[in-house]
């Protein structure tokens, strides 16, 4: 019997110097349940990269709006002015990148798939899918438009991060061209799909997670169909992925870097009695998945080795929202056992503890991004982050020591923050100009995250589509498609002259830092050598001599021991013969030279080890 043919395909714009998670693990698992089924993967997102070369296509890949107009120009020629138009804006007049010139870019793109993609006899699958996450909307439709103009009896399913529930059924309701959806994670309901295809039985009674439209056009179909346990999951196949880079000429010097995931959806985000009973509040990463689910550390370390190997890359990106923490201390000892030098890139919660930080760098963590959001706890309160400033301010320190790059974003403009969480912000931001800054995000409304769930509570009176869809897309989608990203009226404007000194705060942090490293070279801003017996402490600042400070003795002995965040009742514990008050008053000097740092009953030191291998190899740690 033929094999069933299924193609999968990533159009632009994930960043090209790494394969696609979503269709290498969809290819590995079809591969492993079933042999009567051959998926081709094909990622031509690599051939734009090749067309424009990797450093104009990560620069578009990096910007949402201007990603989406690319292909919105090819699909949407009536709006093509007002297009232009919302590039000019995104580009905005401070952009230090030439403006891209998108209808030449639009012009090449389309020509290089009328060469390489239009020609492909589509016809000859079974079945074609498309994962569509962030900045893919507008390049899929373009894509799956061309196919089945071409091809119209080709069957087309869409899944991805897009696609989840309301987005999903928006789609397969307003687009005849897409046959299926699959909202949420695909193992399941794609083995199913094909199945089913294969059979030539469609109707075989509902299988949550996948949708379609019935004879009637009634579409069928509802919720989530995940796999129960991660264990099931082979490791994803990147072998297309490979195959189409090597013919890429203008990427040839590409070592790409290999996606992993260690867990799906997030322990901190709880649903109770079908409602989102604790999660942050400005978060929609989780409407793929019901509860958490981890591999076993044992599993990760080895297919890290086996793709490793396989692909001559040592570059891995977790991919997870969240790592698991009961197995955090496991996972990286079991990595660390592999003789080979990696370097990985992973999300973090600001809980993770410095000893945890410490084995995640010698496993070879070398950049994080973690997620602070804020460096206010009353307003981490509103955000129900689970976090507090001091936290955030400790794994910003722990990161700057151990030489952990950590790309994290300070959010401006959550609904309903108050003057009393921006001045809060802009004190605690005295503390921490010397470790690396924070990126500056302005909140955006995510389709279903808890703000959008209960806008009231936000002060939001209209939820709708983010303008810029209707200028990207023909107005008859742009109002029915349900879509990521939400405009909404409510106190923006208010918020937005809130938080603008922590705006012009966090350029200042930026260009200051940048121009002391330059200086200093690798030495950190505010570090200490240990004599002994004492300490120094210095501080490299801007324009001016460096500053130093000398601890003897037990004002030493304290400053270290308060190198993780520490209670005043500990350190009088640790420190006895002296009383609460001398305890303080010390403190409070050390926060008033801004050497400590004090919120409420926690003290933490901010100066770093001037030397971070003797942290590294310190067994204690
Ligand atoms: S932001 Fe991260 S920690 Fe918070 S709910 Fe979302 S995935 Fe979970």
């Amino acid at each position: 019997m033929a094999k069933f043919r299924l193609a999968l395909i990533s159009m632009p714009w994930p960043l090209a110097n790494r394969p696609s998670i979503q269709l290498g693990t969809l290819k590995s698992y079809l591969d492993y349940k079933t042999p009567d089924v051959r998926t081709d993967c094909y990622h031509p997102y690599l051939e734009v990269g090749n067309l424009l070369g990797i450093k104009e296509y990560n620069s578009i890949a990096e910007r949402t709006w201007m990603a989406e107009s690319i292909y919105a120009y090819l699909l949407n020629p009536k709006k093509r002015p007002e297009i232009l138009d919302l590039i000019h804006k995104e580009h905005g007049p401070k952009s230090q990148e030439s403006l891209p010139d998108v209808k030449d870019i639009s012009t090449q793109i389309h020509r290089l798939h009328q060469r390489q993609h239009f020609g492909v006899d589509w016809s000859s699958f079974d079945l074609i899918g498309f994962s569509i996450c962030l900045s893919q909307l507008t390049s899929s439709l373009y894509m799956i438009r061309q196919i089945r103009d071409r091809h119209p009896s080709c069957r087309i399913v869409v899944g991805g991060s897009s696609c989840a529930g309301e987005l999903g059924r928006s789609l397969l309701a307003n687009i005849p061209e897409i046959d299926f959806v699959v909202s949420g994670e695909g193992e399941l309901p794609l083995l199913e799909l094909v199945n089913r295809l294969a059979k030539g039985n469609l109707e075989g009674g509902d299988c949550p997670g996948l949708l379609w439209r019935d004879g009637k056009g009634q579409i069928r179909g509802a919720g989530l169909n995940q796999l129960p346990n991660l264990s099931d999951l082979p490791t994803p196949d990147y072998t297309d992925y490979f195959r189409e880079l090597s013919q890429q000429p203008r990427l040839g010097n590409l070592i790409p870097g290999l996606p992993l995931e260690t867990s799906r959806g997030c322990w901190w985000h709880r649903v109770k009695s079908g409602s989102v009973d604790r999660a942050c509040r400005f978060c929609n990463l989780n409407l793929q998945w019901h509860g958490y689910r981890s591999k076993e550390p044992a599993q990760v370390a080895s297919e890290m080795d086996k793709l490793a190997g396989k692909y001559s890359s040592l570059k891995f990106y977790f991919v997870d929202n969240i790592l698991d923490s009961k197995k955090l201390d496991k996972l990286f000892k079991c990595i660390s056992g592999i003789e080979r030098s990696f370097e990985i890139f992973t999300e973090l919660r600001a809980s993770v503890s410095r000893r945890e930080l410490v084995q995640m760098r010698k496993a070879g963590v070398t950049q994080v991004q973690i997620g602070l959001e804020a460096l206010s706890t009353r307003l981490l309160r509103k955000i129900n982050k689970g976090t507090t400033a001091i936290q955030n301010i400790e794994i910003m320190k722990h990161c700057e020591e151990l030489g952990i790059q950590h790309l994290s974003n300070l959010m401006l403009g959550f609904p309903t923050s108050e003057a009393e969480d921006v001045s809060e912000t802009l004190n605690n931001l005295r503390f921490v100009m010397s470790y690396q800054p924070l990126r500056k995000v302005r909140f955006w409304l995510g389709d279903s995250s808890p703000v959008a769930l209960h806008p009231k509570q936000y002060g939001i009176r209209r939820i709708t589509n983010h303008p810029y869809y209707q200028r990207l897309l023909p107005n008859s989608l742009a109002d029915s498609l349900s879509l990521m990203i939400k405009s909404y009226i409510g106190d923006r404007t208010k918020q937005k002259s809130l938080w603008r000194p922590v705006a012009h705060e966090l350029d200042h942090w930026q260009r200051q830092y940048e121009s002391l490293r330059r200086e200093h070279f690798s030495a950190p801003l505010l570090s200490y050598r240990d004599g002994g017996d004492f300490l120094l402490i210095r501080r490299r600042n801007p324009g001016r001599e460096m500053e130093s400070f000398r601890l003897r003795g037990s004002s030493r002995a304290i400053y270290l021991f308060c190198e993780t965040r520490r209670t005043l009742t500990k350190i009088h514990r640790q420190f006895p013969r002296f009383s609460l008050d001398q305890l303080q008053t010390f403190i409070a000097d050390m926060v008033e030279k801004r050497l400590m740092f004090q919120e409420a009953k926690q003290v933490l030191s901010l100066a770093v080890n001037e030397e971070p291998h003797r942290v590294l190899c310190d067994p204690e740690e």
